[in-house]
């Protein structure tokens, strides 16, 4: 069976396996020590021991892919000309996805639908006792004369929400609320700016990869222009990139088997439940990342000259990887092998424009965090502590600053969810009322994470079409100049 059967068959008997369990799972009269026992083991083979291996790979291979991208160019020029075409189809897809998002919403608008309205009735209900308590204990009104709300009623009222989230996932929720307190431009400068410029090796310690990429261009920029002197160094990396890939191929071969345990524990933990009052907010959420996908198999096709088959077949294993990993990171290596070696792009051009775009370039991140708040405000709008409505100027704000998250997102799991604080923020929406979609984020990266690198893939292809002609021409010109003067 070839490999990308297996890891789909992986994933299919995880699913039903994860089915199975879930009915063991911790419940009155229930004992948990088989569902415990079997979580422990499918979470050591797959996110421990399948997920730890490839992150191990990505913090050599973007440097190493870098670097001997950039060396092996023809000349600067070609860098200059593959990096501004990347980051112009970047920057025009996040935005039609982003923009996708926010029409679905509007015209869907989950907010409102019966499943959502329960929940809304249960949060005005918690809000009505919040108010009851407060008023009793401090003597007075929680509204002012104008029917406002007081700032002691505001805070207690964020006290008590995240209490409620507190109980959930307390870690995630501080992470939430720290990047909440940003705003928009501080949030650009502590995500983007300061990472770009940090030590390379702290960089590849943390696996910062926006450091990294801005450092690797660098060192390969400066080995390019110091001529023959920097000759051994570039083959060094050049060598380290080779090596990393065909540890990446040894990886991929035990894939079924990882994928099949990070599904079963995935399912199990998760179960059919969670989507019972987000039904509307996942379709919605679901619905984007398809037409978003659909549009993005028609620019490979007439942009890119890679039929819809081809693109599908070439990139499958890639596809399984990310749905399977949550994680654009981890798919890399897989993403460039498939790039390179069924797609036809250039090792050039993949092994620059993949790592930048895997780290810069999230189109399903962007829709999803844009679907998201909006959802929120149509659910919340009202509340005593969400005076907020979906308007224009407000829609426009959450276009922005859903972008710059999805630019600012580290490419592993659930880190929209993170990011997804600032989007809240700019609109004045309150980061913990975030809590109420993270039932469902983990299942809703199932399907985004895939849109992410299937959008880098895409623009992969498209850099080759615009590029790909003259570098092989340039090549060939540098190889027939190297044999004249042997
Ligand atoms: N998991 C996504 C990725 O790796 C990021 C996100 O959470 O949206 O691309």
């Amino acid at each position: 069976m070839k490999a990308h059967n297996q890891i789909f068959l992986g994933m299919l008997l995880g699913v039903i396996g994860g089915l199975a369990l879930w009915q063991y799972r911790p419940q009155p009269g229930v004992d948990a020590t088989l569902f415990r026992g079997a979580i422990w083991w499918l979470d050591l083979f797959g996110p421990v021991l399948f997920i730890g291996l490839l992150k191990m790979l990505v913090a050599p291979l973007i440097l190493a892919s870098i670097v001997s991208g950039i060396t092996s160019l023809p000349d600067l020029h070609e860098l200059g000309a593959i990096g501004r075409k990347s980051l112009i189809y970047y920057a025009i897809t996040t935005s039609m996805a982003a923009l996708l998002g926010l029409f679905l919403v509007s015209v869907i608008q989950p907010g409102r639908s019966a499943g959502s309205l329960s929940l809304r009735e249960s949060y005005e209900k918690r809000q009505a006792e919040i108010q009851a308590a407060f008023e009793a204990e401090s003597g007075g009104p929680a509204l002012d004369a104008a029917g406002k709300p007081k700032v002691d009623y505001l805070m207690r009222l964020a006290a008590a929400r995240g209490e409620q989230a507190a109980s959930l996932d307390r870690a995630k929720f501080e992470r939430i609320a720290a990047a909440g307190k940003q705003t928009p431009l501080e949030a650009l400068k502590a995500t983007v700016i300061e990472p770009l410029l940090m030590n390379p090796f702290q960089s590849l310690v943390s696996m910062n990869s926006l450091g990294i990429i801005f450092f690797s261009a660098l060192l390969g920029i400066a080995l390019v222009a110091s001529g023959p002197s920097g000759r051994p160094a570039a083959s060094f990396f050049e060598g380290l990139n080779v090596a990393v890939m065909k540890i990446t191929r040894w990886l991929m071969r035990v894939a079924p088997i990882a994928v099949m345990c990070i599904m079963a524990k995935f399912v199990a933990e998760s179960g059919p439940d969670v989507f019972r009052s987000l039904g509307w907010y996942c379709g919605t959420v679901l619905l984007g990342l398809a037409l978003h996908c659909v549009v993005l198999f028609a620019i490979a096709w007439v942009w890119g000259a890679t039929s819809p088959a081809k693109l599908f077949f070439g990139f499958r294993e890639t596809l399984l990887t990310a749905i399977s990993t949550r994680s654009g990171m981890a798919s890399l290596p897989v993403n460039i092998a498939n790039c390179t070696e069924n797609l036809g792009v250039s090792p050039k051009i993949a092994n620059f424009a993949l790592p930048l775009g895997t780290t810069i370039n999230m189109n399903g991140t962007a829709l999803y965090e844009g679907v998201a708040v909006a959802f929120m405000i149509q659910l919340l709008s009202g509340l005593h502590d969400v005076p907020v409505t979906l308007t224009w100027v407000n829609g426009g704000l959450i276009f922005l600053t859903a972008v710059l998250a999805a630019v600012g997102a580290a490419a592993v799991p659930s880190a929209g969810l993170v990011t997804m604080a600032m989007v809240a923020a700019a609109v004045g929406v309150p980061a913990h009322y975030i809590a109420i979609i993270l039932p469902v984020d983990a299942f809703l990266d199932l399907f985004r994470t895939p849109t992410n690198v299937l959008g880098d893939a895409v623009g992969c292809l498209v850099v080759q079409q615009a590029e790909g002609p003259r570098l092989a021409a340039m090549e060939a010109q540098a190889e027939a100049a190297e044999r004249a003067r042997a």
